[in-house]
C-alpha cells in the first residue's frame, strides 16, 4: 500500500462506517435492531438456528437491562451482540456528553456479551459522534442492504427485494422488533399493532434462508471481518435511514 492510500485508510478506519465486505466468498451478515423482544425475538432465534444462520443484534440498552434472560440466550446461540445505544434517541440531537453516557450505559448492560460494534439509532451520525465512537473502541456499522422490514407489511416483497439484492459481503438491516420512545410499549390501536407485528419479517427471513440455503453462509460480523475487505463509508447525512 502506497502512503497516501495508507493514510486514506486510516482515515475510513476512524471515520467511515462499515458498510459492507469485499469478498468473492458465499458468506453475508444478518443484522437485527431494536431488540431484544419477548416476542418477537424468540421467534427469529429459532428461524436463525433452524437455518445454521449466525445473525448480529443490535440491541437497546434499556431495553437488554429489563430481558437478560434473552440476552444471554442470543449470545449461547453464538450470535453476535452490538450497542444500539440507551434508549434509541438519534444521536444528532444529543449532546456528546448524553451520547457517550448512552453508549457507556448500554456497554455495561450488555456485559458480558456486547461487542465493540454499535450502530447508531435510524442510522444517524454526525462526524462528531463518530469519533466519540472510535475513541470509545467502537466499530460503527452500517449496512448495503436495507430490507425495509420496519414499515412494509408483506413479506412476498420483503423476500423478492433481499433475494435479488444479495451478494456477497452484504450487510442486511433488519429488525426483530421496532423501539420508539413516541410509542407505547403495547399499544392498543390497530396502527400501532400492524407496525409492531411482526409476522412479515419473520416469513421473509424464513423464505430467504430457505432459498440461499447451501448457496450462503449466514456469519456475525466479526466473522464477516475475517472474510473480506472491510468496506466502510463516509455515512453522515443527518437522516439517512429509519425516520
Ligand atoms: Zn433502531
Amino acid at each position: 500500500m502506497n502512503p497516501q492510500s495508507a493514510i486514506a485508510a486510516s482515515v475510513r478506519k476512524v471515520l467511515g462506517s462499515l458498510s459492507r465486505v469485499v469478498t468473492s466468498e458465499p458468506v453475508l451478515s444478518l443484522t437485527f435492531d431494536d431488540g431484544p423482544d419477548p416476542d418477537s425475538t424468540p421467534p427469529v432465534l429459532e428461524i436463525l438456528e433452524r437455518y445454521q444462520a449466525r445473525g448480529t443484534f443490535f440491541l437497546v440498552g434499556q431495553a437488554a437491562a429489563a430481558h437478560p434472560d434473552l440476552v444471554k440466550r442470543i449470545a449461547s446461540g453464538g450470535h453476535a451482540i452490538g450497542s444500539h445505544s440507551w434508549d434509541h434517541r438519534a444521536f444528532p440531537g444529543l449532546s456528546s456528553r448524553e451520547r457517550q453516557r448512552q453508549l457507556r450505559a448500554c456497554e455495561r448492560t450488555l456485559q458480558p456479551y456486547g461487542s465493540r460494534l454499535v450502530r447508531p439509532p435510524y442510522g444517524e451520525q454526525t462526524i462528531m459522534s463518530r469519533l466519540e465512537a472510535f475513541a470509545m473502541g467502537y466499530e460503527v456499522v452500517g449496512w448495503s442492504l436495507n430490507s425495509g422490514d420496519w414499515h412494509e407489511p408483506s413479506s412476498a416483497v420483503i423476500s423478492k427485494y433481499l433475494l435479488e439484492m444479495i451478494e456477497p459481503g452484504a450487510i442486511v438491516l433488519l429488525h426483530d422488533t421496532l423501539y420508539d420512545k413516541g410509542m407505547p410499549a403495547h399499544g392498543t390501536d390497530s396502527a400501532h399493532q400492524s407496525w409492531t407485528d411482526r409476522g412479515a419479517m419473520l416469513s421473509a427471513l424464513e423464505i430467504v434462508l430457505d432459498r440461499l440455503r447451501g448457496r450462503y453462509r449466514f456469519v456475525t460480523i466479526p466473522e464477516l471481518l475475517h472474510v473480506g475487505r472491510p468496506r466502510r463509508t463516509f455515512w453522515f447525512k443527518p437522516s439517512l435511514a429509519i425516520k
